[in-house]
């Protein structure tokens, strides 16, 4: 028999984590990435990872109150069992990691070092330093070239995935990529393909993520039949800094190190940050939310700071919408000991030094909650079954994601440090589900298929090089399209910019058709390869745009003005407990609208096609997402009476098990 092999395409944390696990396992793994590997986005995570820990159990934390967290910080638009199994699995991953060498930070007993992000009220975040991507990355990189050495990897440095390969019945049986060097095309058959390709952050132009993060290979799955989950839910990140070329995150770890977000109560106050006094700033999230306080979950702080900036009109400047993060207070020693690899992000891009001066922020594009549509198989326990060859697969069977990439674990809003986790996590978790694929694969030559692919890749290359007289510039249009997204498609959405935007972005994909390529030669041809990804952008903005024009309602990082539901006005105690019973009315009908995955398959024109898929909440019921919001007691009093009458009736029939 064949020895079993796999394709994995992206070498960020997802895709090592998945490689070393197949090797170690005895798979041979095709590893395909357009950057060196240790270039992958993943580099660039700042603040964390998170995991129930030693410490957080003192507090009376648990993997339960991890789960609890993530599926309330996404507003329980996530599937219920995949998430149990990722924080089930957070300390021995951290484990992991530290044996692997990560230096994460030590307390000066020696523990690993702790610190709290947003969306939690415990200290469940482990880093190292401000630079915890880079070192976890480093460390799998490692491990994946001990195995390469050993003659079970092999690495394709600077290669672009063009598309999987399916067979007649629609089998993934491998892809077509092609080198960015000589420009030559390749066939990878394999057992089975893994998608580990990160976020798409570029369809917004500027954002806080890498210039590789075009979002290319999953549109190009998406084009070959594979869905899309919840591509309306992109997270804008609350605190970054502006610059010409990308935005530049300013991690959540500065909040959870103590850092504070305020605005001078008079607009546009000129005097020195330093010499405002306190009576005279505004810690607007401390003040609305005194029991999460800076370290609410992203899309609510975004908001805030977004509203109080352009509502109630105290940006900082007056020409550039900001809010002031303020570090002073903390002793230098300490920031340059757990913040250091940001705070020399700042001085090096602002030319002011954090430490003396509060730093300018606002919100940036970040992250994205959607992605491929990804399988699981639901354990006994409320988690999964490990080794299930259903967990991360896409509905092409043989086609696999992970990461980021995929659409599983996040729901509505990712909570800050539980994306690195989600990363290495469904990398691990999936290896043995492959193995258990390698042993039933389907046979029958394949050889035809993958000459049809690489003759249909070779030729749409070819038209391209030949597009020379085109009156469109993909970087213009590129740009262009960056900018209306991040108009209409980011913190505030309406449906009548929705619709227009929708109908923009179908033109300008008819109008890549005349883009020309400067570049015609076919060696190192960038120009070419951004091109062929600005075309692959188009049908993902396009199902973020419709997703998000179809969902009327609030939910997470999709806000639309229209379908808020207000907070309560009245004073009076009575009218109050009546405003409270019909807002919580309200949450349920809408709940029981809206409550459901965006599946988005890419119809015979290139337009999605919208459906809506059920949520497995079986193990956390969905509650309002109020957190200790001031004024919200009320509503918080009705639904825990609700509650308690339902889990009342609820007791008296079904036995609970959930929650052990
Ligand atoms: C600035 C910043 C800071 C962050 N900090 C944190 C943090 O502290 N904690 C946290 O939990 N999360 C953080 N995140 C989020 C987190 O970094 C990412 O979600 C995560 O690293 C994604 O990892 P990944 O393995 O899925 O993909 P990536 O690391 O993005 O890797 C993608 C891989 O796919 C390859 N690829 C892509 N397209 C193709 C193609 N067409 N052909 C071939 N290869 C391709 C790339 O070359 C790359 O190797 C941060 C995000 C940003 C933007």
């Amino acid at each position: 028999m064949a020895q079993p092999r796999v394709l994995v395409i992206g070498g960020g944390l997802a895709g090592l984590a998945a490689t070393m696990r197949l090797a170690e396992l005895g798979v041979d793994v095709d590893l395909v990435s357009l950057v060196p590997v240790k270039r992958s986005h993943s580099v660039c995570a700042q603040g964390g990872i998170n995991s129930v820990n030693a410490l957080t159990r003192q507090q009376g934390d648990s993997e339960w109150k991890h789960l609890d967290d993530t599926v309330y910080g996404g507003d329980f638009l996530q599937h219920q069992p995949p998430v149990k199994e990722m924080a089930d699995w957070g300390p021995r991953i951290i484990d992991l990691m530290d044996r692997l060498g990560v230096p994460f930070n030590r307390t000066s007993e020696g523990f690993r070092d702790q610190r709290r992000f947003g969306g939690t009220l415990y200290k469940r975040t482990a880093f190292a330093g401000a630079t915890t991507g880079q070192q976890l990355l480093y460390a799998l990189d490692e491990q994946v070239r001990r195995w390469e050495v050993a003659g079970k990897v092999k690495k394709w440095e600077f290669w672009d995935f063009l598309g999987p390969v399916l067979d007649d019945s629609g089998r993934c049986r491998g892809a077509v990529c092609q080198d960015l060097v000589t420009m030559q095309f390749k066939a990878f058959p394999a057992d089975a393909v893994v998608l580990a390709t990160g976020g798409n952050g570029l369809i917004y132009g500027r954002s806080t993520m890498s210039m590789v993060c075009t979002g290319s290979a999953v549109s190009r799955a998406y084009r070959a039949g594979a869905w899309y989950g919840n591509g309306e839910f992109i997270q804008v990140h609350p605190t970054a800094i502006p610059g010409a070329d990308k935005l530049r995150l300013m991690s959540e770890s500065a909040r959870g190190e103590g850092g504070r977000v305020w605005v001078p109560r008079i607009p546009q106050d000129p005097r020195d940050p330093r010499s405002i006094p306190e009576a005279e700033r505004s810690y607007f999230l401390e003040e609305r939310y005194p029991k999460y306080g800076n370290l609410v979950p992203r899309d609510i702080a975004t908001r805030e700071i977004f509203d109080i900036c352009t509502t109630d009109g105290l940006s900082v400047e007056k020409d550039r919408l900001c809010v002031y993060l303020d570090l002073t207070h903390i002793p230098r020693e300490t920031l340059d000991r757990k913040l250091g690899g940001i705070l020399e992000i700042y001085e090096k891009f602002q030319g002011v030094d954090p430490r003396v001066t509060p730093m300018k922020i606002f919100p940036a594009v970040h992250y994205s909650m959607g992605g491929l549509w990804v399988d699981y198989e639901k354990s006994g326990t409320g988690g999964m079954v490990e080794g299930s060859i259903r967990n991360q697969q896409t509905n092409l069977p043989g086609l696999y994601a992970i990461g980021e990439c995929d659409y599983q674990y996040h729901g509505a809003n990712r909570l800050g440090a539980n994306s690195l986790l989600s990363c290495i996590f469904s990398g691990l978790f999936l290896a043995p589900s492959l193995v258990n694929v390698c042993g039933g694969k389907p046979g029958g030559d394949t050889t035809r298929l993958f000459e049809a692919e690489i003759r249909r890749q070779e030729e749409r290359h070819r038209e391209l090089l030949g597009r020379t007289a085109g009156d469109e510039n993909p970087y213009a249009l590129h740009q262009e399209l960056g900018n209306l997204m991040t108009r209409v498609a980011t913190v505030v959405r309406r449906n009548d910019q929705l619709e227009a935007a929708y109908d923009d972005v179908c033109e300008m994909a008819r109008r890549w058709k005349r883009c020309a390529v400067s570049d015609t030669g076919n060696w190192t041809n960038q120009n070419v390869v951004f091109t062929k990804s600005l075309g692959d952008m188009f049908p993902i903005a396009k199902l973020i745009l419709k997703g998000a024009l179809l969902r009327d309602e609030c939910r997470g990082a999709h806000f639309k003005p229209a379908f808020a539901m207000p907070g309560l006005a009245a004073t009076d105690p009575v009218e109050k407990r009546r405003e409270a019973e019909q807002w919580c009315d309200s949450f349920e009908a809408n709940t029981e609208k809206w409550l459901k995955s965006t599946i988005a398959a890419c119809g015979p024109d290139g337009d999605p096609e919208i459906s809506y898929q059920e949520i497995d909440t079986s193990l956390i019921p969905p509650r309002p997402r109020l957190y200790g919001l001031v004024g919200g007691d009320a509503i918080e009093e009705v639904w825990k009476q609700r509650q308690g009458s339902v889990a009342t009736s609820r007791e008296a029939v079904v036995p609970v098990g959930a929650g052990s």
